[in-house]
């Protein structure tokens, strides 16, 4: 399956010289998200994971699809203060600022096998996040996967340094 072909990529989004890739046009196509998720499941063929994670937002759509096909069960990574419960919570750098990730406290079990999915990598400070608070929790994530990866921002290397299996469905440059 040719992703690219959903992906629409908008010129000076949210702000200028960034082209920002858009992936609702591949979730609001029958064939592309279908294709998409079946993609991400096929990577993994034959790893033993206990649950899947996804990253908000577009990491919840996939991820949920992804963990339905898998017949796992599947934790949200929010952003900070969305949760109910009891949290933990794991601050990461933006460009400028900083922003917190949090799961719930509970949810998962110690020793848990992880698989995380967003929608895209780029410098991989939020999928490291993510990585950081499962680690904190007791759990391991051992494989991350991604609709894009933006090959030249590092995300990648920043995540196989900590000994992840990185895969992903398209790149740019
Ligand atoms: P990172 O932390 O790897 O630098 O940035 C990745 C996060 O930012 C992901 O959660 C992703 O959804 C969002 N993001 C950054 N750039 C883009 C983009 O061009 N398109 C989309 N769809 N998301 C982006």
């Amino acid at each position: 399956m040719d992703v690219k072909q959903f992906i629409r990529t908008i010129p000076d989004y949210p702000k200028e010289g960034i082209f920002f890739r858009d992936i609702t046009t591949l979730l609001g196509d029958a064939e592309g998200f279908r294709s998409a998720v079946d993609a991400l499941v096929q990577l993994h063929k034959g790893a033993k994971f206990d649950k899947v994670a996804g990253i908000e937002a577009h990491g919840f759509i996939l991820g949920g699809a992804v963990a339905h096909q898998l017949g796992l069960g599947f934790v949200p990574v929010r952003k900070k203060g969305k949760l109910p419960w009891t949290t933990i919570g794991q601050e990461y750098d933006l460009e400028y600022g900083t922003d917190t990730v949090e799961i719930h406290s509970d949810a998962i079990s110690a020793g848990d096998r992880i698989l995380l999915i967003d929608d895209l990598i780029a410098t991989g400070g939020t999928a490291e996040a993510a990585v950081k608070l499962f680690a904190r929790a007791g759990g391991n994530v051992l494989a991350a996967s991604f609709v894009i990866e933006l090959s030249e921002l590092g995300g990648r290397q920043r995540l196989e340094a900590l000994d992840i299996e990185v895969l992903s469905l398209c790149a740019y440059e």
